[in-house]
């Protein structure tokens, strides 16, 4: 019988690795905009916290991101519509280890 090794979604994330580009790939089509979104959905769907509010304006930690895609799913069906969602440019961004 062989061993398994169990991992939490934490220690999977923890596993992936970034190439980082200098350039955001998550863009705001008018930052204005984020201030009369009632929901704010794209900080609640992100499971890495890539979306803070903070001084009245959206901060977006786009080092972080996933590609997951939830966010922008998120604000164009409940949100403000702000969002222009992409993904990084020329093979850079997250790259999964462990699923
Ligand atoms: S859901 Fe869209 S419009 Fe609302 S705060 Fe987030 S990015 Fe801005």
């Amino acid at each position: 019988m062989s061993a398994s090794i169990r991992w939490s979604i934490s220690d999977r994330l923890g596993a992936d690795r970034f190439a980082t580009d200098k350039a955001t790939h998550l863009k705001l089509a008018d930052p204005a905009i984020c201030r009369t979104c009632a929901l704010k959905p794209c900080i609640a769907v992100c499971p890495a916290e890539v979306y803070h509010w903070e001084q009245d304006r959206l901060r977006i930690n786009y080092e972080n991101c996933l590609e997951l895609g939830a966010c922008r799913i998120a604000c164009h069906a409940i949100g403000a519509r702000a969002l222009v969602w992409d993904f990084p440019a020329g093979g850079r961004g997250v790259r999964y280890r462990y699923g």
